[in-house]
């Protein structure tokens, strides 16, 4: 985060932070962002869904939270929780250091003082003052000694000020391990899958979907990884716009995605599949550097139906083995077939 930013992001913090506290929010990367992307006025669509919420005395629920995490946040890539992750991060860092630094400037004064008042007072001693010079001396005794009880409380504030920011870096790193979205896509994560997928264990109907990006590798290796994350973005981007009715798109882990479809048939969650398969063949990213555009992308796609009996390892491992077929049959294809 560049240097200019650091004061305004600093007082949104100082915004954000009584605002989480104000409507009993925990302090969830998700909900800093959403909270901090109101104070930063990031999203004109988001401030009037809040305001909205907070002039009719709506609860501001966990649910409702991610809906409005996912309408205004996820797919608007403004406000990554990486992004902010880092600006705290690099707040927090340069916090300590200024109070590392203030810390050792006090504790320098500290003894400057010292020196000061063992002066005045050897001079007082060596009985070299006449009566005004010794008023005066004593003036300045006191006065050194007050500064000097006023520069200890402060380097106890600073001391206790280091403590707190300690204890909030601590915690920001357990909030984020027990994120639910992916950082670098806003899509649902790993995690996110796992418990929606446990939670649908039972019901009928449902369809998995494994999209894994053809020769990812290659694209790294020929643009970079600055240009490999922006086409996972931009992956990431066209599937959440195929999903609706209930169907949700997860970043499964590295270049594959996952997507549940719940309440189908093999038609329609197959007719899904193709949609997203040729959705992705249309990304076309542009290289900043040599404006070159990066065209040809293209994904594999295997497609399980849950079966009775059937856990969430065995629905995955099906889907797996229908991507690992496309995948030897050629690539940028859904399988089954029938
Ligand atoms: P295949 O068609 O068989 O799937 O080939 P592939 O190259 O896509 O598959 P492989 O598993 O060999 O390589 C996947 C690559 O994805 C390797 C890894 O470096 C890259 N990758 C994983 N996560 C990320 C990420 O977050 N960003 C970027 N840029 N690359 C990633
Ligand atoms: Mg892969
Ligand atoms: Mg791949």
């Amino acid at each position: 985060m560049p240097d200019n930013d650091f004061e305004s992001s600093f007082a949104h913090l100082k915004q954000t932070i009584p605002l989480l506290l104000k409507h009993k929010v925990s302090a969830l990367p998700i909900n800093y962002a959403l909270w901090y992307t109101y104070v930063a006025n990031g999203s004109a669509g988001l401030k009037s869904a809040i305001d909205h919420a907070i002039q009719n005395k709506l609860p501001l629920t966990e649910s409702k939270t991610k809906e409005l995490y996912r309408q205004h946040l996820a797919e608007n890539q403004e406000v990554t929780a990486w992004e902010l992750r880092q600006s705290l991060e690099a707040m927090l860092i340069e916090l300590s250091q200024s109070i590392s630094d203030t810390r050792s400037e006090t504790t320098n004064f500290k003894a400057t003082m010292d020196n000061c008042v063992d002066d005045l007072v050897k001079v007082e001693k060596e009985g070299l003052s006449i009566e005004e010079v010794m008023s005066l001396v004593r003036n300045l005794v006191k006065e050194t000694q007050n500064i000097r009880r006023s520069t200890m409380s402060f380097n106890s504030a600073l001391s206790e000020a280091q403590r707190e920011i300690d204890v909030l870096r601590t915690q920001l790193e357990q909030s984020q391990q027990e994120a639910l979205y992916d950082a670098l896509t806003g899509l649902c994560n790993r995690r996110y899958f796992d418990e929606e997928l446990a939670s649908h264990a039972m019901r009928p109907d449902l369809f998995l979907l494994l999209v894994d990006l053809d020769h990812f590798k290659k694209i790294n290796d020929n643009y970079g990884h600055v240009m490999g994350d922006l086409v996972l973005k931009a992956t990431a981007k066209k599937l959440q716009a195929c999903c609706q009715d209930g169907t949700q798109a997860f970043r499964f882990g590295g270049e594959e995605f996952a997507i549940i479809i719940p309440n189908s048939n093999f038609s329609r969650a197959r007719s899904l599949a193709e949609t997203m398969r040729k959705s992705i063949e249309k990304i076309s990213v542009k290289d900043k550097r040599s404006g070159e555009v990066l065209g040809g992308i293209s994904a594999s796609i295997g497609l399980a139906e849950l079966r009775k009996g059937m856990n969430p390892l065995a629905l995955i491992e099906q889907a797996d083995k229908q991507l690992y077929e496309a995948k030897r049959l050629g690539r940028n294809r859904v399988m089954p077939i029938l």
